[in-house]
């Protein structure tokens, strides 16, 4: 039986951005051209006026504010991208990630080989 496509809620539309943002965080340049570090700075700053979850979306600004983006390379945005993560997850009583495994959870698979 085909399952009826819907709109998505808070929390659909949060697993997917964040799938989307540290997948494009783990395939950033590990050598970013000063270019290529602020048009993601620029990315981010747009994404956080837009993302259509209002209050999600103002608390994310007010973040960027004591917490900058880090774009220096492929590994500080990750591991920015993982640490803002982990603001929402503890606001949400979530666990916290650890955020050694990220390349791990979004780029390489899991060492086990669980993934492959
Ligand atoms: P998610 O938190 O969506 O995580 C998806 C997967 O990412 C996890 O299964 C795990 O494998 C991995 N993961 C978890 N933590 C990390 C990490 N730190 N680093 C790397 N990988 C990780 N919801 C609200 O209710 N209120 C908010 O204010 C709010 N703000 C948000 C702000 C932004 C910018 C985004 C993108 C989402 C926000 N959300 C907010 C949604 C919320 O973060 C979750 O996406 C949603 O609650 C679904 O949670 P989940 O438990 O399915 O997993």
């Amino acid at each position: 039986q085909k399952r009826v496509e819907c709109p998505l809620d808070i929390e659909e539309l949060g697993r997917s951005t964040w799938s989307f943002l540290h997948t494009m965080a783990a395939y950033f340049p590990s050598k970013p051209s000063q270019q290529q570090q602020s048009e993601v700075h620029h990315f981010i700053t747009t994404f956080s006026k837009f993302y259509p979850c209002p209050h999600c979306a103002d608390d994310f600004r007010e973040r960027l504010k004591e917490h900058p983006v880090d774009a220096s390379s492929r590994r500080n945005l990750s591991r920015w991208m993982c640490e803002e993560h982990n603001v929402v997850n503890r606001k949400l009583g979530k666990k916290e990630f650890n955020c050694e495994l990220v390349d791990q959870r979004w780029r390489d698979g899991w060492k086990d080989g669980s993934c492959d």
